[in-house]
């Protein structure tokens, strides 16, 4: 059967445009359907403009650093118009990017919304019908809020990068990625934030004593964090929304932003109609090779809720490629994925936590935390943390984790050595680069 394309790709995100353009690169006639902007989540309303935000943010604590170092400096104010039209500029001339990238690669691209008909047919949004050998879902996710009295009148990620006016006060809810990014975020801008985490400690799963750092930190900072404590209600009031706390407590602020969450875009996909099927939170249930139970149709990103990070919806692209277009049956690594959460100071992370190690055999634990050079210098009570997570059998680095400025950079070297299955004493073999605050990782001598 001769099908119009050999790929057709449903979604222009980060994982969506790269196997589209690797697929095309290797000959396939491929297609790709987005109905929103191109360059999806990352680029338009996450990774990128947040990291310009936290860029942003951050000049403040560094104007005044300065003055401690002797400069003549004074942060006049942050003039949110400005940055806003810089901002959105700078993803314009990015999504001009993505398009590019499709359209020199010979992708041919569709600015319509598509739906699965069958295993080898997809339907835009004008009805137009087209056939394909293979259909790669791509479509992401987005923000959920919970259902509470109110919540319509709140705002979500996608929607800070947009505002009119910054807030004088908000409150965020939450207590993963999101919520703290934001939380540090606004707080840098001057913006009086409130922060509500539901459990005993922000960020759930991570290294318990990197994240009670990152928390000691960020209300160190100003952040006004509230564990153990929920949203219960909120409704509009004189400029702002009146907000009912599950302690019974009465607050005003005049925004209100959840970060409760991500759900995969499933809905209206076709994708009953074409046999896929999808897990509990809707996700696309899939394969190592991204492969749902419908042969033609594999499905890679944040849709089929793995591990919902732009370089690993990447990484499933080209290894959907490798398999499907290059006759090489490419799994996806998941395992030992270094990340970065970009709070202030960032947390960067790789392998596993001490909690979760413990429980999985016995281990030696390196810690040190202590007041950076650069910040103790200028007279901020900030710290920091290096910290490995040592298998006591094989002395393997099961787990490293950074709270510091940079960790996210730092992170990624050290995430080499992990992957690689180096030992404390490979990291002891390492002569330190002094003076830095990561020479720390290869000179912790006892175990606590
Ligand atoms: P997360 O799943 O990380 O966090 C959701 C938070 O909301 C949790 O603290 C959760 O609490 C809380 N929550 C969930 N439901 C409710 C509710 N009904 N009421 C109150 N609180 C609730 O989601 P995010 O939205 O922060 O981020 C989504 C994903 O995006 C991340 O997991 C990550 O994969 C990715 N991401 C990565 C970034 C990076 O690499 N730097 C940056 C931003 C996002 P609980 O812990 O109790 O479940």
């Amino acid at each position: 059967m001769a099908f119009d394309y050999d790929l057709f790709v449903i979604g222009g995100g980060s994982g969506g445009v790269r196997a589209a353009r690797v697929a095309a690169q290797g000959g396939a006639k491929v297609a790709l359907a987005e109905e929103d902007r191109y360059g999806g989540t990352c680029v338009i309303r996450g990774c990128v403009p947040k990291k310009l935000m936290v860029f942003a943010s951050e000049y403040h604590a560094a104007m005044a650093d300065a003055q401690s170092y002797g400069w003549t400096v004074h942060a006049g104010g942050f003039d949110w118009d400005a940055f806003k039209t810089k901002l959105h500029t700078e993803l314009d001339r990015l999504e001009g990017v993505y398009r590019g990238i499709l359209r020199n690669n010979g992708v041919e691209s569709f600015d319509a919304r598509a739906r699965l008909v069958d295993p080898h047919t997809v339907e835009l949004a004008d009805g137009t019908r087209k056939s394909a050998r293979h259909i790669l879902i791509a479509t992401g996710g987005r923000p959920v809020k919970p259902d509470l009295p109110g919540a319509e009148h709140a705002i979500t990620s996608n929607d800070i990068f947009h505002l009119e006016t910054l807030p004088k006060s908000i409150l965020i809810i939450g207590g993963g990625y999101i919520a703290c990014e934001f939380a540090c975020i606004l707080n840098g801008l001057g913006v009086q934030v409130t922060q509500f985490y539901r459990g005993a400690q922000i960020l759930r799963g991570f290294d318990g004593e990197a994240r009670g750092l990152v928390s000691d930190e960020m209300i160190q900072s100003g952040i006004d964090l509230h564990l153990g404590t929920n949203i219960e209600a909120m409704e509009p009031a004189e400029d702002g929304y009146r907000v009912t706390a599950t302690n019974g407590t009465e607050a005003m602020y005049q925004q209100v932003m959840f970060a409760t969450g991500r759900a995969p875009n499933t809905e209206d996909l076709g994708l009953e109609a074409a046999g896929v099927a999808t897990g509990r939170k809707g996700e696309i249930v899939v394969d190592e090779y991204s492969q749902t139970g419908v042969p033609s149709v594999y499905a890679i990103g944040d849709v089929t809720d793995r591990v919902n990070l732009t370089p690993v919806a990447i990484r499933e692209g080209m290894a959907f490629v490798e398999t499907v277009f290059n006759g090489n049956p490419t799994p996806v690594d998941h395992d030992l994925i270094p990340t970065a959460i970009f709070t202030q100071p960032e947390m960067g992370t790789v392998g596993l936590s001490e909690e979760a190690a413990r429980d999985q055999e016995p281990i030696d634990v390196y810690c040190t935390s202590f007041k950076p050079m650069q910040t103790a210098f200028a007279g901020r009570p900030d710290r920091v943390l290096m910290k490995l997570v040592v298998s006591r059998e094989t002395r393997k680095v099961l787990g490293c984790h950074i709270v510091a400025p940079g960790a996210g950079e730092m992170i990624q070297l050290a995430g080499i050595a992990v992957k690689m299955g180096a030992t404390k004493e490979d990291f002891d073999r390492t002569v330190a680069v002094h003076p830095t605050m990561s020479e720390e990782l290869v000179t912790m001598k006892t175990p606590i």
